[in-house]
């Protein structure tokens, strides 16, 4: 898809626009997201230690006064010795739910910006905002072992990026694998070799956005194989994939991982999906987001 001509002749003028509502970025280093649109992507700062949800408030509490003794000392509650409550270590997704990955690290909630920035990521030409949110997500997974939640999040080392691969097709058509450009600079970011052919796709998959989370789950099953065992035997892995929602994908990923030998497989995604249990609607397409863009402004 090719960008609207306004679009370029703004970017002749003014170099620098927001790829996700086109405001200008004026005396900014910036050179693809504003600070809005950046803002409006929270990292999600007490997740699910298995799929990377949010957990909800009282647990980032619980969390807060267990790791910081600052927090604890200045909270009556606390200081009175009333028996800490138990932090729920998953969400309600994942009770009785059995993955084949250690973890997902996921940076924030697939809603607002976020949802704008994946759809475009999925686009052709948008590779530069795929790269700008690789960066993102790589600095913010880099940034973990100096977070107050380190022992929360137990990150665990890695050897080797894996990001998910497309079907040979699909990648023909669009040009490029988000995931690998995600990965790509999540390995940059934490110092980490890229293994970017280890896993492909045997076979053409549906889309799953309009499927249940069982269609998604026999629509992945036994999609992937390890193309490269000698790299993967003995190695921690960490996958990259855009968005995480049923966790079919990354599901399937991770068993034909560990089937080659893999000696962990963790996860990082852009963004997840909260409202896994439901089917959401599809959404606008990134040119139908731009032409909106442009009748706004
Ligand atoms: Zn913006
Ligand atoms: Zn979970």
């Amino acid at each position: 898809m090719q960008l609207p001509r306004w679009r370029s002749w703004i970017d002749w003028v003014y170099p620098n626009a927001c790829t996700l509502c086109s405001r200008l970025l004026v005396h900014t280093q910036e050179h693809t997201l504003c600070n809005a649109c950046r803002s409006e992507m929270i990292p999600i700062e007490n997740a699910c230690e298995r799929c990377g949800a949010p957990l909800p408030a009282t647990a980032i509490e619980t969390t807060a006064q267990r790791i910081d003794p600052a927090h604890a000392a200045t909270s009556g509650r606390h200081a009175r010795g009333r028996k800490e409550k138990k932090r729920p270590p998953t969400c309600t997704f994942c009770e009785n739910r059995k993955w084949e990955f250690s973890r997902v690290y996921s940076y924030t909630v697939y809603r607002d910006a976020s949802v704008r920035a994946a759809r475009f990521m999925k686009e052709p030409n948008y590779e530069p905002l795929t790269r700008c949110i690789g960066t993102i997500i790589g600095n913010w997974l880099a940034s973990y072992p100096l977070s107050p939640h380190l022992q929360l999040l137990d990150f665990a080392p890695l050897d080797l990026v894996v990001p998910i691969p497309q079907y040979w097709i699909r990648r023909f058509l669009h040009r490029y694998n988000q995931s690998e450009v995600l990965a790509e600079q999540v390995a940059a970011c934490i110092g980490r070799p890229m293994a970017p052919f280890a896993l492909g796709r045997c076979r053409w998959t549906q889309k799953q956005g309009m499927k249940t989370i069982e269609e998604r789950r026999q629509n992945m099953r036994q999609v992937f194989v390890v193309r490269n065992r000698t790299a993967i035997a003995n190695r921690r892995v960490l996958l990259v994939d855009d968005v995480m929602t049923s966790g079919a994908t990354l599901n399937d990923a991770a068993r034909a991982l560990r089937a080659a030998g893999a000696s962990s497989v963790h996860a990082v995604v852009f963004a997840r999906g909260v409202n896994a249990h439901r089917v959401e609607p599809r959404g606008p397409t990134a040119e139908s987001l731009t032409s909106t863009n442009q009748k706004i402004q």
